[in-house]
């Protein structure tokens, strides 16, 4: 049985990113270039006007002062989008806009607060500088030079310098599509009304939302029933469809426990079955036509600690990313908790992680069962009690995933 991080290492060293695809920019947020991108143009493309304003020589209005203001002869207009077919001669001014190109003769624009129109003529109370107001032609990027390296995930502004270049398109690596596969005969839906001894399949809804926020594209499968039939059903689609599987339940050693099973009746290569961890002790992972595929016991919980802690590394490698793991860190345990038994486990505890006095100070977040979502939706982080320690105390140092960031929400 393996210890969580050689669980981790098995199915890091069985994934690879999945092969690049050249993909419209409105869908690449958050993906990862598989080529470095280098610049085939220039921005800006053209020396162009920073202000709405007059364009003018700037040996022209040295003189000014309020109290002498000199007059230009205001040629024409120019907006946004235009070429000037006139060029500013000695004791001449072209009115233009903000991103029109700088017309031929100026060098300055004068913003038009400082100004005033006077019949064909503008009014210039000040000197101005020599280049002010201008923006030099290739002054934000140049052609050939490197953009974005290999390995980038895509951000906004990446987004932004990509289409001012002309790059419509990126060569990205896809979010994988992940299966996920609930089980059980006592499961129904949110919005059904449970029969005796039946409950609400709750984690289709935790998982396929776990799959959205690791950047991947959840396909919910319907609720698969404790039939051998069904199970081998769902798992054959499923090969057939996804990059990734993940079943839910039927994992553990229960007479209607199918997923093992199956899974060897289809010729899925097992590369572990259970994990020296809690919750989540039965997790499986399996390679089924190369496929990964994540056995995950039933319990709300574990189902959500396995998601975090094994496919969400997994997604992330099969993404492209080079960081696949959340931000680790050492913080200083406050209250207590105690394992039933000395098991040899890593506990991963729910916890409310917050800074105090500049350390990380974490706290239980409520009963740890793990069948008990409550203390999961108040943690933001998982403290991961060492396979040897029975107990933490307060003040104890424990080392803590940080299972939230800005971008999952
Ligand atoms: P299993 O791993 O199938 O033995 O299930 C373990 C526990 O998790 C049982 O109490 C199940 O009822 C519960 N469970 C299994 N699947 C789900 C699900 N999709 N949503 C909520 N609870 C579940
Ligand atoms: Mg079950």
């Amino acid at each position: 049985m393996p210890t969580c991080s050689e669980a981790l290492q098995l199915i890091l060293d069985s994934v690879a990113p999945l092969p690049a695809r050249s993909t419209l920019l409105f869908d690449a947020l958050g993906l990862v270039l598989a080529g470095t991108q280098t610049s085939p143009e220039t921005v800006p493309p053209f020396t162009n006007s920073a202000m709405d304003g007059y364009a003018v020589r700037a040996d022209d209005c040295a003189g000014a002062t309020p109290a002498s203001p000199l007059f230009l002869e205001v040629l024409s207009d120019l907006p946004a989008g235009s070429v000037a077919t006139d060029a500013v001669r000695p004791g001449t001014a072209i009115r233009i806009m903000t991103g029109a190109p700088l017309p031929a003769g100026a060098d300055s624009v004068v913003p038009v607060e400082a100004t005033a129109s006077e019949g064909t003529r503008v009014r210039i109370a000040a000197p101005v500088k020599q280049g002010a107001n201008v923006r030099l032609a290739g002054e934000d990027l140049r052609a050939g030079e490197e953009l974005l390296p290999r390995g980038f995930a895509l951000t906004p502004a990446a987004l932004g310098i990509l289409a001012s270049v002309g790059l419509a398109e990126a060569p990205v690596h896809p979010r994988p599509r992940v299966a996920i596969l609930t089980t059980g005969d006592e499961l129904v839906a949110a919005a059904a009304r449970p029969g005796p001894g039946q409950i609400r399949d709750s984690n289709i809804h935790t998982m396929c939302g776990q799959a959205v926020a690791f950047g991947a594209v959840p396909v919910p499968f319907p609720r698969v029933p404790d039939t051998r039939e069904a199970v081998t059903a769902a798992l054959a689609k499923a090969r057939d469809t996804a990059d990734v599987i993940v079943t839910n339940g039927g994992i553990s050693v229960g007479d209607y426990d199918f997923i093992k099973a199956v899974l060897a009746d289809l010729g899925a290569r097992e590369v572990f079955w259970k994990v020296k961890q809690k919750p989540g002790g039965p997790l499986g992972y399996w390679l089924l036509d190369g496929k990964p595929v994540f056995g995950i016991p039933g319990n709300t919980v574990a189902a959500m600690v396995c998601m975090e802690e094994y496919v969400r590394p997994a997604l992330r490698k099969l993404m492209g990313h080079a960081r696949l793991l959340r931000p680790e860190t050492t913080g200083v345990f406050e209250g207590s908790f105690r394992k039933s038994v000395q098991d040899g486990k890593v506990h991963l505890v729910r916890v409310r992680a917050r800074r105090e006095e500049g350390r990380l100070v974490v706290a239980p977040s409520g009963p740890q069962g793990s069948g008990i979502l409550s203390s999961m939706l108040r943690s933001n982080a998982l403290a991961l009690v060492p396979a040897d320690a029975l107990a933490l105390k307060t003040g104890d140092e424990v080392q803590v995933h940080l299972i939230e960031e800005p971008e999952d929400h």
